[in-house]
């Protein structure tokens, strides 16, 4: 039987505004904004999401979950995920690797990333050495440099055991 890849690739950014905390990989990091969006804007979560449909020919987040959707209104993003991986899972894929960068100029995500990769490995139920994220600051320049914004680029890699997954 011979093994099927596919890589997806997703991005987001929200803006940022007082007041705190800051939900970031579906934990709450202690800081003076939060991102502003109509679910919980968890950026990385949503960035990641958008990777595994793409990787899966699913089409975006804002088409699974559209703002308009009052349902979707301060939704909590790792249950979205969950709802996403649930779905690709049943098509046959199984995850072959997460690589996630965030940018942020402040706070340091450093001392946050082990909690959010066990965090995400619990939420889609895959080995925590699966899922890589790395953070960047925006040098203090531009909008996540000014701290206006929080970024997220992830790409995924999706492997399928079958001969046909359905895409
Ligand atoms: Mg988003």
């Amino acid at each position: 039987m011979s093994q099927t890849f596919r890589v997806g690739l997703g991005t987001d950014l929200h803006r940022l505004v007082e007041p705190g905390p800051l939900i970031l990989g579906n934990i709450t990091i202690p800081f003076e904004k939060h991102a502003l969006g109509h679910s919980d804007a968890d950026a990385l979560i949503h960035a990641i999401i958008d990777a595994i449909l793409g990787a899966s020919g699913g089409g975006d987040i804002g088409q699974v979950f559209p703002d308009t959707d009052e349902a979707n209104r301060g939704r909590d993003s790792g249950d979205m995920l969950k709802v996403v991986w649930d779905r690709v899972r049943a098509q046959g894929w199984a995850m072959g690797n997460l690589d996630c960068v965030v940018h942020l100029q402040r706070p340091k995500l450093a001392p946050h990333i082990p909690r959010m990769v066990d965090r995400l490995s619990q939420l889609i139920s895959v080995p925590p050495e699966t899922i890589n994220i790395k953070a960047k600051t925006g040098e203090g320049i531009g909008l996540v440099g000014r701290e206006e914004a929080v970024a997220a680029e992830c790409v995924v890699l999706l492997v399928s055991e079958t001969n046909s997954p359905r895409c």
